[in-house]
């Protein structure tokens, strides 16, 4: 078939498209590497296969059939016969035949992205059933009641994903179920659902009432559906994959890939696989298990499983899952104690996929009657505590080499090891335990649903939200909380996963918490079923995602401890960055917070900082509303020695290291008061009426202040006050010399726009200079600079660097100034420019390389050619953004300047950065 209008070469690329890949134990048609085409669960499948790891055969259709079912709403010519060819090859390999009344192949439905969505999209399992074939089943696995289980499993999936009927619906007649066996086993029968649940297990329900369950199961599909189940095994398939292709446009999965930066138009593979069960019996088992432990990143084989279940029964979290191996304070017979052999396999496999994949896996396998499955591999998500140790121990291991370890590390997940965690001298008393599943302490109001997460949140409130289990409907509540806390589901439930991903503290798997959705409260039990304390909406509770424990209230904590691998990481990438890198910080204590997390340098001091202090402000605001000279000047002489103290000790504290200080930058009626009471307060403590302030306050008030009497201009119209500073500056330095310690201070102009301007600004500070020197028989080196955050500073580099012995991009300001956007007022608009794709991100978040970035280009060659020696750093919010440290890489910075608390991240990402630059690691 020839497409008009098409160009021949895409047309025999569509006609020779290879779309569906098959895969057995023995052989793959794939590799690992080929997730693009394959997906990661396909590709790994493939892989498998090839190292001969018993998967169960199946074949994966391509993201590329995806991506074309999705632009033209057509399945792509010949898929479906392929489909049908591949199912043919499965019955052969299987010895079962797909819609058989005799044995009949069934087949699960999985999708399976580029990058691992857990959850995000749909799958369906037990296709091919149908009410002949599964009395076929039946008589084969001889028991009926395993037959109608998986047949109503199938019904509801198939209805749910397929037929978009709501799965709660089928919630009824499963309960309905439950109570006529509690019924018959003189039971009483608990209002709850859930402790129903937990009451009469599925595995109690007998072929009587799973065959009732079908039957209204087929009945919900009529009335809602409005049509019949359908019973060709094929038409199934064929719906089931349409649908699959369609859920990774579903609103959850798209939710996922904003956050996660996932592109919209990969689509996912469909994998399709012969089904095998973990529930046929005490000789079967399902699980879940990581390579190493992915909440600490401990080398040891961890997991749970349960006999005689279903992998969704593992993460459902209504049975107790029980351990792999068995570790102290573990409940329940470990399958490396109930199954060995199959647990000695399990263990040699996972050996050899983690030195096949150079990472921590986390793997699903079921054991059907005594024959272990390995149904997934992938690389496991983890904490970034465990990122980290997992990337060091490997090093060791010699699995990786420093570089590669240093590119294993997500920079911006670091600031985790940065949470605090509860203090150990603290005697507050757990109120329940339950699995530490994501490190880190965290103190909120409570909340139970993912709306009221959401609106708390939005009040500024710290919320954790808590949930029987979450599920993915709940991933806003999950991020807009600042914990989670579950009454179900282990260490690798949702909430655990999910939380880990994320970055937010969890304890998961709280047995002794039973929610109340309706009534918004929770009840803590005791062990013998006391009621310890009923927990209402609002309520502030201290979860610790480290050790699982939940209290009452607020319980103190400690700051986190970077811990001895995080030292081993940092240090290899002090080796192979070239960027350096400060800290953006105001005071002594947070200078010294910045020499503890590696920094190099105070990129950016920003004095005006200093003046909120409770006994200076006053001192400023008589500056500011000073009506001569004179009285401006007492007010500065009051204020130069709490500049100076401030100078000395942070000069104290940086000794060898340079210090930028920028002159006052902000717009002085940013000092004033508001509020009327204030402002009688002042007029009083100044001598002057209330008028008087009044009028002062309005004089100096501006339409837009942030490009109005702000920066460089403040120096201009009022010499006097970068007089002080400067003053302040050089005695401190002068005073902390003569102590015998080095210092390198730097005084930097803000938004200035011209080289004249810093002509005005380089003429007071070099007369101050000469004076203080002078006056106290000392002389400091020092450097004047400026920030570049105006175009025109920009474009105008070269002349500014004759004058500036250094430039700061101030990419804060200058991509306002760019775009022409407010910092402080984007965020009614800006989200949905992100969210419309007409800017691919926050530009104040991550640099926006193509506008401010060209400028920033222009400003380092214009600058470099002026004073070829000039240093040139960051000092914006981007200075820690790891994206835009790339970009600044590229540029050839000296250094990137950012908040104390991301200078581990900056130092990461500036290796990363450099690694990548040298082609090797391109990514
Ligand atoms: C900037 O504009 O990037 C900057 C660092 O200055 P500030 O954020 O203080 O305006
Ligand atoms: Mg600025």
């Amino acid at each position: 078939m020839l497409l008009v209008g098409t160009p021949l070469a895409h047309q025999l690329h569509i006609i020779m498209r290879k779309l569906i890949y098959r895969f057995s134990p023995g052989k793959g048609e794939g590799r690992a590497e080929w997730k693009e085409l394959l997906g990661g669960k396909g590709a790994n499948l493939a892989e498998m296969a090839n190292l001969g790891i018993p998967v169960p055969p199946g074949f994966t259709i391509t993201t590329e059939a995806c991506v074309d079912y999705l632009r033209q709403l057509a399945i792509p010519e010949g898929l479906f016969a392929g489909v049908r060819e591949s199912i043919g090859w499965l019955e052969s390999k299987t010895h079962k035949g797909f819609g058989s009344t005799e044995n009949p192949l069934l087949v699960s439905v999985r999708s399976g992205a580029r990058s691992s969505m857990p959850g995000m999209m749909d799958t369906v399992l037990n296709l091919g059933l149908n009410d002949r074939t599964v009395a076929a089943l039946a008589a084969h696995s001889q028991s009926e009641r395993f037959a109608l289980d998986a047949y109503r499993r199938l019904l509801s999936m198939f209805a749910d994903v397929v037929l978009g009927v709501e799965r709660s619906i089928f919630d009824a007649p499963l309960d309905e179920a439950r109570r006529t066996v509690a019924r018959k086993r003189d039971l009483s029968i608990p209002s709850n659902d859930d402790a129903l649940a937990r009451l009469i297990p599925d595995t109690l329900l007998g072929a009587a009432e799973l065959r009732a369950v079908v039957e209204s199961y087929k009945d919900i599909i009529r009335a809602h559906a409005h049509q019949e189940f359908p019973a060709d095994p094929y038409e199934q398939l064929e719906a089931t994959i349409a649908a699959v292709f369609r859920s990774w446009n579903n609103p959850r999965a798209k939710l996922y890939r904003t956050m996660n930066g996932i592109p919209d138009d990969w689509g996912t593979a469909v994998n399709v696989q012969a089904m095998v069960f973990g529930n046929l019996g005490d000789t079967s088992a399902t699980g879940v298990a990581f390579t190493r432990d992915p909440s600490s990143g401990e080398r040891r084989f961890f997991g749970e499983w349960l006999p005689n279940a279903q992998g969704e029964d593992v993460v459902a979290g209504i049975r107790t899952p029980r351990p792999l191996a068995r570790h102290p304070g573990d409940e329940g017979l470990s399958l490396e104690e109930s199954m060995p052999e199959n647990y000695a396999q399990l263990f040699a496999i996972q050996g050899k996929l983690e030195q096949r994949f150079r990472d921590m896996q986390d793997l699903e396998f079921t054991i059907e009657a005594g024959k272990l499955y390995l149904l997934q591999t992938r690389n496991g998500k983890r904490s970034a505590r465990a990122s980290v140790r997992i990337a060091v121990d490997m090093v060791a291991e010699g699995l990786l080499n420093e570089d590669e370890a240093i590119l294993r590390v997500d920079p911006d997940r670091l600031q985790e090891l940065l949470f605090p965690t509860i203090d150990p001298a603290s005697s507050a008393v757990p109120l329940a335990r339950g699995i530490g599943a994501s490190p880190g302490a965290v103190t909120g109001r409570v909340v139970f649903s993912a709306e009221d997460a959401q609106v708390e949140a939005g009040k500024h409130e710290a919320v954790i939200l808590v949930r029987a289990e979450t599920s993915p409907e709940d991933l806003h509540g999950m991020k807009a909380a600042k914990g989670i806390l579950t009454a179900r589901g282990g260490a690798t439930s949702h909430a655990a996963v999910v939380a880990r991903g994320m970055g937010r503290p969890c304890v998961s798997g709280c047995s002794a918490l039973q929610v109340d959705q309706v009534a918004r409260s929770m009840t803590i039990y005791d062990a013998d079923g006391a009621i310890i304390e009923t927990i209402a909406q609002g309520a502030t509770i201290t979860i610790d995602g480290s050790t699982g424990n939940v209290y009452r209230g607020t319980v103190a904590t400690v700051p986190a401890d970077l811990g001895n691998e995080m030292g081993t990481l940092l240090k290899w990438t002090d080796r192979v960055r070239r960027l350096r890198v400060r800290a953006n910080a105001d005071t002594p204590a947070q200078a010294e917070k910045a020499l503890a997390f590696g920094a190099e340098g105070i990129g950016l001091c920003r004095t005006e900082h200093m003046f909120f202090d409770a006994e200076r402000i006053r001192a400023v605001r008589e500056m500011i509303l000073a009506r001569d000279v004179v009285s401006r000047k007492r007010a500065l002489d009051q204020l130069l020695p709490f500049q100076r103290t401030d100078f000395t000790a942070i000069f104290r504290v940086m000794q060898d290291h340079p210090v930028t200080i920028r002159l006052l930058d902000p717009p002085l009626h940013e000092f004033l008061p508001k509020e009327p009471e204030q402002i009688a307060e002042l007029a009083t403590a100044l001598g002057m009426s209330v008028d008087d302030v009044e009028r002062r306050i309005r004089e100096l008030y501006e339409f837009n202040p942030m490009l109005g009497h702000r920066g460089v201009r403040l120096g201009v119209t009022f010499p006097d006050i970068s007089e002080m500073q400067v003053r302040a500056i050089l005695e401190a330095a002068c005073s902390v010399q003569k102590e015998g310690m080095h210092v390198h201070p730097e005084i930097m102009i803000p938004l200035a726009f011209s080289a004249a301007e810093l002509r005005v600004m380089r003429k007071i500070v070099d007369r101050i200079a000469h004076e203080t020197f002078e006056r106290l028989g000392c002389v400091v080196k020092f450097e004047f600079g400026t920030m570049i955050e105006l175009p025109r500073a920009a474009l105008l580099a070269d002349q500014l660097a004759v004058e500036a012995e250094f430039f700061s991009f101030g990419t804060n300001d200058l991509t306002q100034t760019t775009l022409g956007l407010s910092r402080d007022d984007a965020g009614s608009f800006l989200p949905a420019y992100v969210e419309q794709h007409l800017l691919a991100e926050d530009p104040f978040v991550t640099l926006d390389t193509e506008g401010v970035g060209e400028l920033l280009r222009i400003a380092v060659e214009k600058g470099r050619v002026a004073r070829s020696e000039i240093s040139l750093g960051v000092c914006g919010e981007h200075g820690g953004d790891p994206r835009s440290i790339e970009f600044f890489e590229r540029l050839g910075l000296n250094y990137v300047s950012c908040s104390p608390f991301r200078v581990p991240v900056a130092r990461v990402a500036a290796a990363q950065a450099a690694l990548r630059r040298t082609k090797r690691y391109w990514r």
